[in-house]
């Protein structure tokens, strides 16, 4: 059975990142005109952020990468790139986490330079210390042993993807009570945020089983 760390992440977690990094933009007295997030992880911590710093300019960017839950990393991307004249602003870049650094590297480049803004500060919610290439100016929480971290916005996403791992390895749809068990074992996953009955369900809807 695949074994990979995934802790799941509460909205009161959410909260407590995206206000820690607020303090800390604050205490730097860094005044943002706008907030631009990394879509799709981003967009809810760049709204949170954008209400505790009163900002109303929130704008998004569409990091493409070819990664499913728990997967490697493969290359980084915009996807539907765009130019904007941000000139005179000073904006944050905002993302859930930074894993392996590759989506800031790249967003940070592209705002540089399509969208010319006057300073940029990037901010994320999480920052994995052992893997990520980039560390984020202002950042909520500091992981020292990877996991993969299931937020609230993507718990159908990620327990669909775990269930697929679990069938491509024992060939078949398990009961739920097979699924409970290996969530267990597999994932260290003891209250599964989405109930697992629910979820097959769902894999059958969207014709994944
Ligand atoms: P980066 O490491 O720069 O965040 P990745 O390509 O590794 O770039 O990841 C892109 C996105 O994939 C992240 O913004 C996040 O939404 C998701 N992701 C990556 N690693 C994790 C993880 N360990 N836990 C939860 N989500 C992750």
């Amino acid at each position: 059975m695949p074994k990979i760390p995934v802790k799941v992440v509460t909205w009161d977690d959410v909260t407590n990142w995206t206000l820690k990094v607020a303090e800390k933009i604050k205490e730097q007295n860094y005044q943002a005109d706008i907030i631009i997030a990394i879509a799709r992880g981003g967009m809810v911590p760049a709204r949170l952020l954008a209400d505790y710093l009163g900002v109303l300019d929130v704008l998004s960017i569409k990091v493409e990468h070819w990664v499913t839950t728990a997967g490697a990393t493969p290359e980084a991307k915009i996807k539907y790139p765009y130019t904007l004249n941000l000139s005179g602003k000073r904006v944050i870049i905002m993302d859930d986490i930074a894993d392996t650094g590759d989506s800031f590297i790249l967003a940070k480049r592209f705002v540089e330079e399509n969208f010319r803004p006057e300073e940029i500060k990037t901010a994320s919610m999480q920052v994995i210390k052992p893997t990520s290439k980039y560390v984020p100016d202002f950042f909520g929480d500091c992981v020292n042993e990877w996991a993969w971290f299931m937020y609230p916005w993507n718990y159908w996403e990620d327990m669909i993807n775990l269930t697929k791992k679990i069938i491509e390895e024992i060939k078949r749809v398990p009961s739920v009570e097979e699924l409970e068990k290996m969530f267990k074992e597999s994932y260290g996953i003891t209250t599964p945020p989405v109930s697992l009955d629910k979820i097959l369900e769902e894999m059958k809807r969207r014709k994944n089983i």
